[in-house]
């Protein structure tokens, strides 16, 4: 296949990778491995430790990564500083350091056209999340989601460049729109997972959410990386997310005769924008789109729950109508699991609180 990029000066950046050909989101733009990699390395590392580790490379790699960037000069060794502007975190515990030389020539965007695979055995592939034309800088994220104060304080102080991306140069209520999407998608992050490094909200307590709640925060950190021009698996994931904690919401209410359709429309529609998403990372993350795929077509084949909605869903549909009325807001069925009518949202409710005061009596 033709090599898709080359090395070339990047305006104000030093050496940049640029797109031979246009490349579609999901080709895999360079695949890379790591040559250097050092245990523990973010726990604290002498100049020897790096010194050796450059020591055991060919000599050709040995001059491609004395090219590199120093970022800021914190040591007065020369590879001490390209190792530390240049490494990446891996391993388990993400505290080794691992650095691929020809990805190290790919610069930074606060909103980036590609992202990077790093495998355990240290193989990366460097994949697009966007269309990028030829002649296009190709560029990956360096630093997280964080507001701009904090981006170009991170990258500032750890690489040694102001970022003139398209999102830094945003200004007025377009940077104070983008700043809030981005504090507000971090407090979901931490809601959702506990302490993020980005979270300018400084939320100090963390208890795992129920799953109702992880549905809307997952739901609503997807639209806000949508909003900000955002593409990749990240949201895949965010929707994945919050497919899986409203199944298990429905699974929990052990409601199995009463189908509730927004909620089936809903789950439906997460599992759907989740694969499209995987799906633009099509190649590097072929696998993991295949379990999705594999595991969203078994459950429709399996859960009678998920299949009875559908039908009733698709059965509106095949009239004309997408928005579920009012009177159809649930369906029941009989204890032989047959359709026995459709019941508006009070009706529902009701039968319900009945349920469960039965549920509870017992
Ligand atoms: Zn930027």
């Amino acid at each position: 296949m033709a090599k898709l990029y080359e090395v070339k000066t990047s305006s104000g950046k030093g050496k940049g990778v640029f797109a031979t050909l246009e490349i579609q989101p999901g080709d895999i733009v360079m695949r890379d491995e790591a040559r250097m990699r050092i245990l523990d390395y973010f726990n604290g590392v002498s100049a020897r430790q790096i010194q050796e580790a450059l020591a055991i490379l060919s000599p050709v790699h040995q001059a491609e990564f004395l090219q590199l960037s120093e970022g800021i000069k914190e040591s007065t060794f020369k590879f001490a500083n390209i190792y530390r502007a240049n490494s990446f975190g891996s391993g388990a515990s993400g505290a080794d350091a691992v650095v691929c030389l020809k990805v190290s020539r790919v610069n930074h965007a606060c909103i980036p056209n590609s992202e990077l695979d790093m495998q355990d055995e240290g193989d990366c592939k460097l994949f697009a999340t966007r269309e990028i034309k030829k002649g296009e800088e190709v560029l990956i994220n360096y630093c997280g989601s964080g507001t701009k104060a904090k981006r170009q304080d991170l990258l500032q102080s750890h690489y040694g460049f102001v970022c003139q991306c398209v999102t830094c140069s945003l200004t007025g209520e377009a940077l104070e729109l983008s700043d809030a999407r981005r504090n507000l998608y971090n407090a979901l992050l931490q809601l959702i997972n506990g302490a993020t490094r980005e979270n300018d909200m400084r939320i100090t307590s963390w208890k795992a959410p129920a799953d109702r709640e992880r549905v809307p925060y997952n739901f609503i950190a997807a639209r806000l990386l949508e909003a900000e021009g955002i593409s990749g698996t990240i949201i895949g994931v965010c929707y994945e997310n919050a497919a899986e904690s409203l199944l298990a919401q429905i699974r929990d209410l052990g409601l199995k005769h009463i189908i509730v359709l927004p909620a089936i429309k809903l789950l439906i529609e997460f599992f759907e924008l989740s694969i499209q998403w995987r799906g633009t990372t099509r190649q590097a993350d072929a696998e993991r789109l295949r379990l999705s795929k594999g595991y969203w077509a078994a459950l429709q084949g399996t859960d009678p729950h998920l299949q009875k909605g559908k039908k009733a869903l698709d059965s509106l549909a095949a009239l004309g109508i997408t928005t579920i009325p009012s009177e159809r807001f649930a369906l029941i069925c009989g204890a032989d699991g047959q359709f026995l009518k459709f019941v508006s949202q009070d009706e529902c409710l009701a039968m319900v609180r009945k349920e469960r005061r039965v549920t509870q009596s017992e």
